[in-house]
């Protein structure tokens, strides 16, 4: 560790973290999805995974009280750490992030943040790594925000719901398949690393947890004429599961695709007439979206 870091007392264990709270007389906050990391093994198998360096701008979307931003602020180039909650602003600013003079604290939330031009503000033409344990009532839109803000991200490891990592890795066949697996695989190669007891967090979560790794690809793997399009089919073909895929995507009146059309795709695709999405890879939907915008400008 690097001197000028050896006085700061480190959060990742029960009693330093208690007594930070109790200095600021700070109560969780449910509605935040706050569940604190008190490991602070955990803490830092997570940035090793991330491989953070000084060549790197870190965001950090939730630091809370700081405990992993402490950690990250001493081994990476910068960091800007994006919190919503307004009474833990003051608790890293003035105390636990005192001693770091390369972190930004953002007070603001992260769905209605321009993560593109924040990136832009902060990061020094760095590789960008998202880093984070994850409020967990929002991990979804996080994800999607992150991918489809047109940041030049190197990847984003992050702590969720252990049943969301695993819907975001597995592929076709199985019940956890859906459209956040199809959407995180379409963007970045994904892999779980640790799975992480509800011990080491304060308060204890009802739900396991695990950390994942989504490593940005330069290239889709597929190649969609149209990924809006593409996604639009993925989401209606997911959005009633117990229809056929035929059925949920000509009934969703966005999309614009006769029965006849449809039809027509998938037996050009060579899928059976009452196939369902989630027997279908994702360079299978490429194919099919590919085919039915061509035959929409076709016939229209
Ligand atoms: N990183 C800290 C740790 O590991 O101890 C805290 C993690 S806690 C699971 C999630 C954090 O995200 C909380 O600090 C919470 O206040 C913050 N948060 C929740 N919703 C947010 C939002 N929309 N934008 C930014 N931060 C948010």
């Amino acid at each position: 560790m690097d001197e000028k870091y050896k006085n700061v007392l480190h959060l990742g264990n029960p009693t330093n973290t208690l007594a930070v709270l109790n200095r600021y007389q700070f109560s969780f906050q449910k509605k935040f999805g706050q569940n604190f990391l008190i490991d602070d093994n955990i803490i830092h198998k997570i940035v090793r995974e991330a491989g953070v360096t000084k060549d790197d701008f870190v965001l950090e979307i939730g630091p809370g009280i700081g405990t992993m931003t402490q950690i990250l602020c001493e081994q990476a180039g910068a960091v800007a750490a994006v919190e919503i909650d307004e009474k833990l602003i003051p608790i890293l600013q003035e105390d636990t992030l005192a001693a770091y003079d390369n972190v930004t604290v953002i007070r603001a939330d992260i769905l209605k943040t321009d993560i593109a031009a924040l990136v832009q503000e902060y990061s020094g033409g760095r590789p960008v790594k998202v880093v984070a344990n994850l409020p967990y009532y929002i991990t979804t839109p996080i994800i999607f925000a992150l991918f489809e803000s047109g940041t030049p991200l190197h990847s984003v490891t992050v702590m969720v719901q252990k049943e969301v990592a695993d819907r975001m890795q597995v592929g076709p066949g199985t019940k956890d398949y859906g459209a956040l697996s199809l959407a995180v695989q379409y963007y970045a190669r994904p892999q779980v690393l640790l799975t992480v007891p509800a011990g080491c967090f304060m308060p204890r979560p009802k739900v396991d947890s695990a950390v994942i790794r989504l490593e940005r690809y330069e290239k889709p793997p597929v190649q969609a004429e149209d990924a809006e399009f593409m996604f639009g089919i993925i989401r209606a073909s997911f959005n009633q599961r117990r229809k056929t895929m035929a059925n949920s995507v000509c009934s969703n009146p966005e999309l614009g695709i006769t029965k006849e059309k449809m039809a027509s795709a998938l037996a050009q695709c060579g899928f059976a007439p009452a196939v369902r999405g989630e027997a279908l890879t994702l360079e299978q939907f490429a194919e099919l979206s590919n085919i039915l915008i061509n035959l929409k400008k076709s016939k229209e």
